[in-house]
């Protein structure tokens, strides 16, 4: 297990393993040693040992409610010490291109606006609009993915910054101009666009549970975003995702 994840997972913990599609997670299945399948709530819970370390795995389902409902069953059922997210994301940084991945700085939910009470993006009681995720967990899935990349994808680029979540799968030129032109005035530029990271972001906070993030670009959220992101998913992300993942836990 690397040194990162050593530190962060206590006696009996494990890491948990969120990815936003079935067909992500499907390659990590098949690498679990002692696996185990267990049903809750309607979603299926993976146990197991991946590479060693104790892991279990998830798929998060899509949108915010779902994402956060998933995160606190990992973390006050199955003893989630850490959680780690693969998936697949809108791009929304002009740098950003189909391919490239972003590990997540932190999280904004675009879509949440108690204003006038409190500034457009504030999660109210929080005091603040962006969640942090952890800086040395963040590091060590980067180096995965710059280490996985460079092996297998040389084309691809990785950035670091801020992530945009909201419930709505952004397909418009109009819509996602829009987006980024409001995000990037009010001070949160967000590089890629997606609809799960930030709920989860809150969840961990509320825990002091460590948190990490990677999302494949798998669209320009335009209008071609729903053909490009179905032929992505299928060909390329879940491929990103084990090599990745594979190198965290066996570093
Ligand atoms: N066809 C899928 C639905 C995917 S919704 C199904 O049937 O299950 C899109 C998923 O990818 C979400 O998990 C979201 O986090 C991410 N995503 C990819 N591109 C996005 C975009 N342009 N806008 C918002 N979310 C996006």
């Amino acid at each position: 297990m690397t040194g990162a994840l050593d530190a962060l997972l206590g006696p009996g913990q494990r890491l948990a393993i969120l990815s936003a599609l079935v067909d992500e997670q499907r390659g990590l299945i098949d690498q679990l040693r002692q696996r185990q399948r267990i049903e809750h709530a309607g979603r299926h819970f993976w146990l197991g040992l991946f590479h060693g370390v104790p892991v279990v795995l998830t798929v998060s389902r899509i949108g915010k409610v779902s994402a956060s409902m998933t995160a606190a069953i990992l973390i006050e059922r199955f003893a989630a010490g850490a959680i780690v997210f693969t998936g697949v994301a809108g791009a929304l940084g002009d740098a950003v291109q189909v391919g490239d991945v972003v590990v997540a700085e932190d999280f904004i939910q675009h879509d949440l606006d108690v204003s006038p009470l409190f500034a457009r993006y504030e999660v109210p009681a929080y005091g603040r609009a962006r969640f942090a995720c952890h800086t040395g967990l963040s590091q060590a899935l980067l180096r995965s993915v710059r280490h996985s990349l460079a092996r297998d994808f040389a084309s691809a680029r990785v950035h670091q910054g801020l992530i945009a979540s909201g419930d709505r799968f952004v397909s418009g030129a109009a819509e996602v101009q829009a987006l980024r032109q409001r995000l990037g005035q009010d001070g949160h530029p967000a590089l890629a666009v997606e609809m799960e990271g930030a709920a989860v972001a809150q969840v961990c906070a509320d825990h002091g549970l460590p948190y990490a993030a990677m999302r494949t670009i798998s669209d320009r959220a335009d209008d071609h975003a729903h053909r490009d992101f179905a032929q992505f998913v299928e060909q390329v992300a879940s491929r990103y995702a084990q090599a990745i993942i594979g190198h965290l836990l066996s570093a």
